[in-house]
């Protein structure tokens, strides 16, 4: 099988495990999901030297393990990799890393390796999941060229800064020779853009330039994820955008006046810095309120799954099922 054979047949591979499930208002394609529908052994385990591997026993005995030493969105990508050896029907491969650049990866990457990153790429960020974020924050084909944006987009599809510079070029929204350049901005810079210094507190963290554009949306992220919620006020009639159930799950770690704003290239005029206390699923709700009469004008409604990274053992989510099927 030639290579190029070998990555279309990566790409129409990774079409069909994305079409399966109903993506609703998740932001990000369900990788743990698929593995586990499938009844794929998935291990998370402190591997130094490894990102991830596959592993086939006589073609009959399958599982996938990978290291708890990467942050999320690469954890995610290196799974999504190594669900493609398997669906590919590779053999036995161990993965000091993974190729962001999917189908674009350079001719010395193996066949087997640049398939199994092109499946990666293909289902963490089709054009279709792309297109749903771009259009629904108004990231034109211009704004895709800017990086913050870039990184945002990477936020809510829960990959990397590099791999969406990648999958951009796939789209046939940057060229090449775009990407690379694009790839060299730090990605801590762009956090340092949208955050006062001291408020980011693990230099794992992303940072989400959140608006109302975001509402209605489930989205995935790290546990020590800060989001810098840009709002509007519409002071003259009387209306403030509140925080609402801001119990015990929710600190707010700093405002910021409109005169600072121009990171995001949001129109607002008043950025609230939140964080989750504790990982788990969160909801930020924020309510544009007259605060007299409770009348409400607007509203944000975020569904946010903070548990971050996966930690040693089986996926999160294959735990609770077993704990659930025992109690
Ligand atoms: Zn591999």
């Amino acid at each position: 099988m030639t290579k190029r054979t070998e990555i279309l047949r990566a790409v129409s591979e990774a079409a069909a495990v994305f079409n399966e499930p109903p993506s609703g208002a998740r932001t990000s394609f369900d990788v743990i999901g698929a593995v586990a529908d499938r009844n794929i052994p998935l291990l998370f385990r402190p591997l130094d030297k490894l990102w991830g591997a596959f592993i086939t026993v006589n073609d009959q005995e399958r599982g996938i393990i990978v290291t708890t030493k990467l942050g999320l969105p690469a954890q995610r990508f290196t799974v999504a990799h190594e669900l493609g050896h398997l669906l590919l029907g590779h053999r036995t491969s161990l993965d000091e890393t993974v190729g962001f650049e999917g189908r674009n990866a350079p001719a010395s990457r193996p066949a087997h390796e640049a398939a199994a990153d092109t499946f990666a790429s293909e289902l963490l960020a089709p054009k279709r999941l792309l297109l749903a974020s771009a259009t629904r924050h108004e990231w034109t084909r211009n704004k895709l060229h800017q990086p913050r944006n870039v990184y945002q987009l990477s936020l809510r599809l829960g990959i990397s800064y590099q791999a969406a510079c990648w999958a951009l070029v796939t789209s046939k929204v940057l060229t090449r020779p775009e990407a690379r350049q694009l790839q060299e901005k730090p990605v801590k810079t762009l956090k340092r853009e949208l955050a006062p210094a001291g408020s980011i507190t693990n230099s794992w963290a992303d940072v989400w330039a959140i608006t109302a554009a975001d509402s209605e949306t489930f989205i995935e992220a790290g546990s020590d994820d800060l989001f810098a919620v840009h709002v509007q006020d519409h002071a003259s009639a009387g209306y403030v955008w509140r925080l609402v159930d801001a119990d015990a799950e929710v600190d707010v770690v700093g405002e910021r006046a409109p005169d600072l704003d121009h990171a995001y290239g949001a129109r607002s005029s008043r950025v609230s810095y939140v964080r989750f206390r504790t990982p788990g699923v969160h909801h930020l709700v924020f309510e544009h309120v007259r605060p007299w009469s409770r009348a409400t004008l607007d509203r944000i409604r975020i569904d946010v799954d903070g548990h971050g990274k996966e930690r040693e053992g089986w996926a999160r989510r294959t735990r609770r099922g077993v704990l659930e099927q025992v109690a």
